[in-house]
């Protein structure tokens, strides 16, 4: 039993649709802040910023493998409840939703598998292409957990990472394409002191690949300071930042482009607005990253 105003661990799905109801009828606003669990100070800064707008807060635990494909890293992928619960709970966070995969999915399925139960489909234009180009099936995975979280707890707002770039670009379309009476609000990517974007995978990189990981933020800020300097060779700045990558001693680059901030198609030569973007693997982890930049509008 959970006394009154301690955190709550909520198991299943019907006990946070009763939780929500409950804190609905008493008119209180609740943010919901999705994780996978593992949590870090970038995970903290969400529920922080959640706890600043709503009576109520949510943090949802779940590793979901809808979103993984065969051979990634579902098995392994680091699950610490006790100490996320721990954390959470200095916080002052109201609920904890961490069900189990067979409450979620009765049949369960992976995401390059085909699916058995209904799943939301994320139009191609924003999944075939970034992540999406080598991990098929991720956002569909991702779309889906995250509608039905959205169905389980209700919440008028949700706190997701501009760490997770393409994944903002999904959710906001469903959320618009669905109707569905959520704002998302988008928190900056926290970072360790050298640069690195906290994640709950780099904990895989060991000494060396650690001493490497930085180079990858700090290519992102190569290609920002050459596009507000006015190149727009963007063919030659991604190939150059990948050459670099590669002989920083990344293993391999999925990708590093420069992109259009709200529908993520190539960058055009008028823009002066971009997101530059990159996926890269030290060994068996893959980094993700990506940082906004605004230029001088193009001379017309
Ligand atoms: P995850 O547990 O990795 O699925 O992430 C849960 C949420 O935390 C997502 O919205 C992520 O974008 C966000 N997140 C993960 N890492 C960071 C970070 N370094 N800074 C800000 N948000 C993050």
């Amino acid at each position: 039993m959970n006394p009154p105003n301690s955190l709550r661990i909520v198991r299943t799905p019907a006990e946070m649709r009763t939780l929500s109801h409950g804190w609905q009828s008493a008119g209180e606003r609740i943010a919901l802040v999705p994780t996978m669990g593992n949590l870090h100070e970038g995970h903290f800064s969400l529920v922080k910023a959640a706890m600043a707008q709503a009576d109520r807060v949510v943090v949802s635990i779940f590793v979901n493998p809808l979103q993984f494909g065969r051979g990634e890293d579902f098995d392994h992928y680091p699950r610490t409840l006790e100490a996320d619960v721990l954390a959470l709970t200095l916080l002052g966070v109201d609920a904890v939703f961490a069900p189990q995969v067979s409450d979620i999915y009765p049949q369960q399925t992976m995401a390059d598998e085909s699916a058995s139960g209904t799943v939301i489909l994320p139009p191609a234009h924003l999944t075939n292409l970034l992540c999406g180009a080598s991990r098929p099936g991720h956002f569909t995975g991702v779309a889906t957990i995250v509608g039905k979280l959205f169905h389980m707890v209700a919440p008028q707002l949700a706190f997701f990472g501009q760490k997770d770039y393409q994944q903002v670009c999904v959710l906001q379309q469903m959320v618009e394409d669905l109707n569905w009476p959520v704002r998302l609000e988008v928190c900056p990517t926290s970072r360790a002191e050298d640069g690195l974007a906290l994640s709950s995978r780099n904990q895989y990189l060991n000494e060396r690949e650690r001493a490497i990981a930085p180079r990858l933020y700090q290519t992102l800020l190569r290609v920002a300071d050459e596009l507000r300097e006015g190149s727009r060779q963007y063919g030659l700045l991604q190939r150059q930042a990948s050459d670099s990558l590669l002989a920083s001693g990344f293993d391999s680059v999925d990708y590093i482009d420069i992109r259009h901030p709200h529908n993520l198609q190539p960058a055009e030569q008028g823009d002066s607005q971009w997101v530059v973007l990159a996926a890269a693997r030290l060994g068996k982890t893959r980094l993700i990253d990506n940082i906004l930049v605004e230029g001088q509008p193009a001379l017309t």
